[in-house]
């Protein structure tokens, strides 16, 4: 049966996550920077919300948490690493460990270079990947915490995953990622098709996620980098980036 998986827009450019456990009908949220888009989500999935499930402690991750706890009752799941920055645990959870919502289980990564803490949510039934700021389509977060031999690292663990696995991420950053990534990878025929579906998709209003790690694998050239200097070198090329 496993996990499905919606995203819900909130603030300027995130995303949120709702997930379904089809076994039981358990409901899980992923990172709510905000309460009020989500609301009418929860109401249209049920009107009850069992799990928010968070990646890392980042206000625009996080800020919608205490009045979905308040009005749902909903239980937190977090990292232990960043418990002091984060709501209040129900659940602390390190690299290795499994969290169940409902009969899906999640295998937690430990994913820092964005912040210390990082953590992702794998569940292989229903392959569905929360990655929160770690990995975007056709980029990756910016290392405000960590450094590139960190966020290599955790990229090489999600490139791991099956090539079907959905990419949930936590922002719609496709286009200016596309640009960039076109200025690495100018000759990579994947990435210019993946920046015109993403165009088109904009144009309609539509969110360009989730994709699945294998399309990513193809065209995103923070994936692709074979080692830590290459790496550190197009993080540092995206920062300074105007496009
Ligand atoms: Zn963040």
């Amino acid at each position: 049966m496993g996990v499905t998986v919606t995203a819900i827009p909130c603030l300027s450019d995130n995303y949120a996550w709702l997930l379904k456990d089809e076994a039981t009908g358990t409901i899980g949220l992923c990172d709510p920077g905000e309460s009020a888009p989500m609301i009418p989500a929860i109401e249209a999935a049920g009107g009850k919300l069992d799990w928010i499930i968070l990646t890392h402690h980042h206000g625009d991750h996080i800020d919608g948490v205490a009045d979905l706890v308040a009005r749902y009752g909903a239980k937190v799941v977090g990292a232990t690493a960043d418990e002091h920055r984060l709501p209040k645990l129900d659940q602390k959870v390190v690299e290795g460990d499994f969290f169940s919502l409902g009969e899906s289980r999640a295998r937690v990564i430990d994913t820092p270079g964005h912040t210390r803490g990082h953590i992702a949510f794998y569940f292989a039934d229903g392959g569905v990947l929360l990655c929160g700021d770690t990995l975007f389509a056709l980029g990756c977060g910016r290392l405000l915490e960590g450094t590139p031999a960190e966020m290599f690292l955790s990229l090489t663990k999600l490139a791991a995953l099956p090539s079907e696995t959905l990419v949930c991420c936590g922002h719609e950053y496709t286009l200016s990622n596309a640009r960039y990534a076109l200025t690495v990878e100018p000759d990579n025929a994947a990435l210019q098709s993946r920046a015109a579906a993403a165009e088109a998709l904009r144009a309609e209003g539509k969110p360009t996620v989730p994709v699945t790690v294998g399309q990513e694998m193809a065209a995103n050239p923070f994936l692709r980098a074979k080692d830590v200097d290459t790496l550190a070198r197009i993080r540092l090329g995206k920062d300074n980036f105007r496009g």
